[in-house]
């Protein structure tokens, strides 16, 4: 008997008698891979030209609110970061660059899920590439909107072993879709009730490419490749 095989990247099909198709990681950028959080803090207060709250943001408000401002205003300094190709140069989480390699050399299919609106926007899309490739990450697709785990679901069905998210109402959208998410641990989401039992929750993103590298030997274990 011929041992099983992942099928070459970027190929659409697979030969059900040799091959497997490969896991999939879903990675969110902004927050989970990009201090985006305090970046965006920083340009707003300089924007503005106001005094920067003391603070860490820990979510139990708004951000417009934690910067004390209305919402009409937050939108526009958002827009102006967006515009400003402030993207570009948000600073990377140490560890980031690794798990995307880590878990491709294992065999998996790393797809970049964000939320930024790249229709509404030009720039988005190429700063966003732009980021990934000056910080070293390594991915094979790229989702973007407002449904992007019900986006990951629907291409990818049975293969996704792990997603990493920040944002307590994404991590809550995957859950619903059985994505299993991680938590990548921040302030704002440390009062997260996960519908989960057992949704983990880690600050160390090495930490979290364990935990994404042995999801990827149970999914090989699952599929007869060990
Ligand atoms: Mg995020």
């Amino acid at each position: 008997m011929t041992a099983l095989r992942y099928p070459p990247r970027r190929s659409s099909f697979y030969q059900p008698e040799i091959e497997v198709p490969r896991p999939v990681i879903g990675l969110d950028i902004d927050g989970t891979l990009g201090r985006y959080h305090e970046h965006f803090i920083q340009f707003a207060v300089d924007w503005l030209g106001i005094w920067a709250p003391p603070m860490e943001y820990d979510g139990s408000v708004s951000l417009a609110t934690f910067l004390g401002i209305s919402k009409a205003r937050y939108r526009k300094v958002k827009l102006a970061y967006r515009q400003g190709g402030l993207k570009r140069s948000m600073p990377i989480y140490s560890g980031a660059k690794d798990i995307s390699r880590v878990t491709r050399k294992a065999g998996a299919e790393v797809v970049i899920c964000t939320t930024r609106p790249f229709l509404q926007l030009e720039a988005v899309d190429p700063d966003t590439k732009e980021w990934l490739k000056r910080n070293g990450i390594q991915y094979d697709n790229l989702i973007h909107g407002e449904n992007k785990y019900r986006e990951l679901a629907k291409r990818y069905p049975g293969r996704v072993v792990g997603i990493v998210e920040d944002l307590p109402e994404l991590i809550a959208q995957a859950e619903t879709l059985g994505l299993r998410p991680i938590i990548r641990a921040q302030a704002y989401n440390r009062g997260y009730v996960s519908a989960n039992e057992g949704t983990d929750r880690f600050d160390s993103l090495g930490v979290i490419a364990e935990v994404l590298l042995e999801r990827i030997r149970q999914y090989e274990l699952d599929k007869g490749m060990r």
